[in-house]
């Protein structure tokens, strides 16, 4: 594929079309369409991969590593707020059964 663009405007416009896939594979999980969501992050990570640029922190949270479906709590996924020694956050993804924890640093963070 030719270039069109100058890379800084690819990055853009990849940014753009990551953010359109994340709100439509949001959708499809919300509607049981976990298979059509999958695809669409699948489709999200190529555009990342192809401009090398890297899927933003607020989506890439979102979606379970093993599995690849979109984490959405009381759907897809379960939260926990454990606060045994660390502060930390246990999602658990209720399609594979798999699980991320994030600690909990300072008070202004969420995870
Ligand atoms: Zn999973």
């Amino acid at each position: 594929m030719p270039r069109k663009y100058p890379r800084s405007k690819e990055r853009q416009l990849s940014k753009e079309r990551i953010s359109i896939l994340w709100e439509q594979a949001q959708k499809s999980t919300r509607a049981g369409q976990l298979e059509i969501a999958r695809e669409q992050m699948r489709s999200a990570r190529k555009i990342a991969q192809k401009t090398r640029t890297k899927l933003p922190r607020s989506i890439s949270r979102r979606v379970c590593k093993s599995c690849g479906a979109i984490l959405i709590p009381g759907r897809t996924s379960r939260i926990r707020v454990r606060s045994n020694r660390s502060r930390h956050v246990v999602m658990t993804c209720t399609n594979c059964g798999d699980f991320v924890r994030y600690y909990i640093t300072g008070c202004d963070r969420k995870a």
